[in-house]
């Protein structure tokens, strides 16, 4: 759950502020990428942790509205639902507290995932879970021969068995250099970042750059698709809605490219609303949006 406080500007050290308004707003990084993906067309399981509290009872309300099968989230009898402060500043930037509550003790219940597996085209997964359970996650949907897009938020070094298993690897320019891709301030940057990912063993990898959209790279080199100018507002849930749109094209068979350009344009609808899941868009408002610019090979 989303506690969402806009300020004016965040708080130094020692410092207090009075924030302009609170808000409770339905998140979580796995509750976020499972509704954009239900949101812009996708079939959509959750295996995931909530507390047994009225946040649990409003996420899970919240999550099967929007047509989410919820039979694997599970409800944890000790531990409360995870919560995320986020402080929204004028500038749209935002900064944020997760304490993962019952995500944290997220427990595979591993015949069940291997059910959903079976009759799934990709695994998504965040590390807002235990990255043991993803790791386990990841090794029963290459057995199901099922895809693997990986989004390693918030970051934390990963298993070597895991780069393997990854078929779309889609980071931040903090979680690239934190993986090793080295520092990411500008396009060439960025394109070091993904080659180097890429040679740890996904076949794609996307480095999202905010504003100014995101870098692809596979097997046939990198391309920069650039972002779209839009009044930001609150760039909360940008990253998780990118992640679904994206997951739901390639999912549907589209390039690379083609599922890339479709996660920037419903990430640039994203930004221009405030929360996080009440900000994700439809398959159908995507569509009746501009299209973004044509990308350029790096
Ligand atoms: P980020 O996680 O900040 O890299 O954002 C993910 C994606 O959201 C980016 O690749 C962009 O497509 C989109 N995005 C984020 N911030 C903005 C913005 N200020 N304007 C337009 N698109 C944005």
């Amino acid at each position: 759950m989303d506690l969402v406080l806009r300020v004016a500007r965040a708080p130094e050290a020692g410092e207090t502020v009075m924030a302009e308004s609170l808000h409770h707003l339905p998140g979580g990084k796995g509750g976020n990428q499972a509704v954009a993906c239900a949101r812009l067309g996708g079939e959509v399981q959750l295996f995931g942790r909530l507390g047994n509290d009225g946040h649990g009872q409003a996420l899970r309300a919240a999550l099967q509205s929007d047509g989410i099968d919820v039979i694997g989230v599970q409800t944890d009898a000790q531990a409360p639902t995870g919560v995320a402060t986020i402080l929204v500043d004028d500038a749209a930037q935002n900064r944020i507290v997760v304490a993962a509550g019952a995500n944290g003790r997220f427990a595979l219940d591993a015949p069940a995932l291997s059910l959903a597996l079976s009759q799934a085209d990709c695994l998504v997964a965040q590390l807002e879970v235990p990255l043991a359970e993803v790791l386990a996650a990841a090794r029963l949907a290459q057995a199901a021969g099922c895809r693997v897009l990986l989004n390693p938020s918030p970051v934390q070094a990963l298993p070597e068995a895991i780069w393997s298993l990854v078929d779309t690897l889609v980071v931040n320019e903090t979680e690239a250099a934190a993986l090793g891709g080295g520092e990411v301030g500008t396009l060439a940057e960025a394109a070091l970042a993904a080659q180097k990912l890429l040679g740890r063993g996904p076949a794609r990898v996307v480095v999202t750059l905010g504003a100014a959209g995101a870098v692809a790279a596979d097997s046939a080199g990198c391309r920069h698709h650039p972002g779209m100018a839009v009044q930001a507002v609150d760039t909360t849930a940008a990253g998780d809605t990118f992640m679904g749109a994206l997951a739901v094209a390639l999912g549907q068979g589209q390039s690379l490219d083609a599922a890339v350009q479709r996660g920037i344009r419903a990430a640039a609808l994203c930004v221009t609303r405030a929360g996080a899941q009440p900000s994700i868009p439809t398959a159908a408002e995507v569509d009746a949006s501009p299209l973004p610019s044509p990308w350029s090979p790096l």
